[in-house]
């Protein structure tokens, strides 16, 4: 067979098997059969998490950040984002997931801001109170758990995620790989400030893929005064949006059915 047969053939091949399929923007999926997003706040009112540098606890941060994100995700088409737990009860870990595995989200995103360990902490006074901060570390950080039956999903979303905020400017937080009591986590992806966690609750007992997401350390400063601006926050937010959309155009070619995971592959 000579060169011009070989190419004729390939051409002709290529013409049978049509254009390769595009990949399917989340965007494009709009009312009813749009995806679940499934977004947990991270801590409750009365067990609010960390408490930040001015004194505010993590949960209203959480709280606030995870409705911007429902706003952006319900603004793109997908409605049914939801967020597990609306009024802010203090509603189990292992529950949680339940609830939101009840319906079956293409991921979880579990939102949260950050502390450091106790002994990076000093004293300062802000508005007449002593508070406690530490400006040692800032950034951003991303927990996955192998505990479940597709870590590498969730790891890709988490490096989707991670990707896009690098590329806003944002930089991740290298303190939980530190070699000491309460850190030590594996670094999974250190460019992109992805780490594993096997035993977070939420991550492993989630039906979907899922991701921890930490925004920022809430103890340093100058970092909580950023979390609370915004500009930079609806940037945040918007690459969080771009990330999960990247992510679902990932999953969808052969239709929206692809996109309900399988509930009994569960086994822990
Ligand atoms: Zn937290």
């Amino acid at each position: 067979m000579n060169l011009k047969n070989i190419l004729c053939g390939l051409f002709l091949f290529a013409w049978l098997m049509g254009p390769l399929p595009s990949p399917v923007r989340a965007s494009e999926y709009h009312g009813p059969n749009a995806p679940g997003i499934a977004i947990d706040i991270g801590h409750s009112k009365a067990k609010f998490g960390a408490v930040s540098a001015r004194g505010v606890g993590e949960y209203w941060f959480n709280e606030q950040f995870a409705r911007l994100l429902l706003a952006e995700l319900h603004a793109r088409g997908l409605k049914n984002a939801f967020i597990v737990e609306t009024r802010g009860r203090d509603v189990d870990l292992i529950e949680r997931a339940k609830i939101a595995n009840q319906r079956k989200p293409a991921l979880l995103l579990s939102i949260h801001h950050d502390s450091v360990q106790p002994h990076y902490l000093s004293a300062w006074e802000y508005q007449g109170q002593e508070r406690q901060y530490s400006d040692h570390f800032e950034g951003f950080s991303l927990f996955v758990s192998y505990k479940r039956p597709d870590p590498h999903q969730s790891l890709a979303l988490a490096r989707l995620i991670g990707a896009e905020l690098i590329s806003h400017g944002f930089s991740p937080t290298m303190h939980h790989a530190e070699n000491i009591p309460g850190e030590s986590r594996e670094l999974l992806d250190e460019p992109l400030g992805i780490y594993r966690f096997d035993d977070l609750i939420i991550l492993k007992y989630s039906a979907s893929p899922a991701v921890l997401f930490e925004c920022g350390i809430l103890v340093n400063r100058k970092e909580e005064a950023m979390l609370t601006n915004p500009k930079r926050r609806g940037k945040m937010v918007q690459c969080l949006a771009d990330a999960i959309d990247s992510y679902l155009g990932t999953l969808v070619p052969n239709g929206q059915d692809d996109l309900i995971y399988d509930l009994k592959k569960c086994i822990w």
